[in-house]
């Protein structure tokens, strides 16, 4: 097919294999752990799970320097598990939804926190606030053949070496399966959605030359340094 110009490249993440993985939407789960639910003024309480994008173009390679963004001046991270799809389908059964699952990687949801809050308070989307050039940085996919299921584990981010989250995935208020199953209720799923789990307490700010550390047990170690 020849376009009126070059067509983008497909976005992948190097995938513990001889071929990488293709992105194909990137789907983000909020509020899902209840401590960072109350920091961020929300409901800890079991609430349907509430979703939104970014664009797999906002993928960042690991090891990789994050230009800080523009329009902002309060950049903060979220620590999160992420979960890359290699079926797709609608209407998944709860039983069925870890069979859709390739593997799992480290993901940081990088939030210009000032203008997601502003959108907050008049009700506007939080588009530009989540989904802005390279917001999405991730690690590796490690396949599921090599993690088994991933239902808990340390998840953890340092900066500049200092702990500032610490969680456990087993914490999620929505489980894995159970946000699989219900996003697949919502929009149909297909091989190369990524979604990310959401983050435990403890997000804040960057500033230029921090070194963000990301960790979940089993999973390549995600490190971004912010330009
Ligand atoms: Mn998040």
């Amino acid at each position: 097919m020849n376009y009126v110009f070059a067509a983008a490249p497909i976005v992948s993440i190097p995938a513990m294999s001889s071929h990488p993985f293709p992105v194909r939407r990137i789907y983000c789960v909020g509020q899902n752990y209840a401590a960072h639910a109350r920091e961020m003024g929300g409901d800890a309480e079991r609430e349907a799970p509430f979703f939104f994008m970014k664009p797999a173009q906002a993928i960042l390679p690991n090891n990789s320097v994050l230009p800080y963004p523009p329009a902002t001046g309060d950049l903060q991270y979220e620590v999160e598990l992420v979960v890359a799809l290699s079926l797709g389908g609608s209407n998944i059964a709860l039983e069925k939804a870890n069979d859709y699952i390739f593997g799992y990687a480290v993901g940081l949801d990088m939030t210009r926190r000032d203008m997601q809050r502003a959108a907050r308070e008049q009700g506007r989307p939080w588009d530009l606030s989540k989904g802005f050039d390279y917001s999405a940085p991730c690690s590796a996919i490690t396949p599921e053949f090599y993690t088994g299921v991933i239902a808990r584990g340390k998840i953890e981010l340092k900066v500049n070496g200092e702990v500032r989250q610490s969680g456990d995935v087993g914490d999620m208020i929505w489980k894995i399966p159970e946000t699989i199953s219900y996003l697949s209720r919502q929009v149909e799923l297909f091989p190369g959605d990524l979604i990310f789990t959401g983050t435990p307490a403890g997000v804040g700010a960057v500033v230029r030359g921090d070194v963000i550390e990301a960790t979940v047990a089993g999973l390549e170690p995600l490190i971004i340094t912010i330009g």
